[in-house]
């Protein structure tokens, strides 16, 4: 099967939708943020992994993962055109999120991943339940 994209067409086409697909899921998120009224978190903040969301005092960190990038489960989204590639791309971004999600508990932090099919109204109770951990520390925060 020959190569759909140029090489540098298709790195082009992946940036941009890493990009657009996780500002997008950035966002919903901290709309459900401000909803709860969960405070507390920075972006751009310095950690192995570079997680979307930090709680320095809450100890929390939350990465919000695209389902294709990530390779969720929840639908089959892999191309068939150039599947191997896309393949050992995916099994090479899981890795890498297995490995900082356990070099961050090890320093003590609790790693929250929020898959993007999460945010999605119908699945909104597991979602909160994920986020349980910041919520109570917020509650925690007012007292
Ligand atoms: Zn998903």
């Amino acid at each position: 099967m020959s190569d759909v994209f140029v090489k540098d067409k298709r790195s082009a086409i992946m940036r941009s939708v890493r990009s657009s697909q996780n500002a997008s899921t950035e966002l919903k998120l901290i709309s459900v943020f401000k909803e709860y009224a969960i405070k507390g978190w920075r972006r751009n903040y310095k950690l192995c992994g570079n997680p979307d969301f930090v709680f320095e005092n809450g100890k929390s960190v939350i990465f919000t993962d695209g389902c294709f990038w990530h390779g969720h489960k929840c639908r089959n989204v892999t191309p068939k055109d150039n599947s191997d590639y896309w393949t050992a791309k995916i099994m090479r971004n899981k890795k890498r999120d297995k490995e900082s999600s356990k070099i961050l508990k090890e320093k003590g932090w609790q790693v929250i991943r929020i898959w993007e099919c999460e945010l999605k109204m119908k699945n909104k109770t597991k979602l909160l339940k994920k986020l349980l951990p910041v919520i109570q520390y917020n509650q925690s925060r007012e007292h």
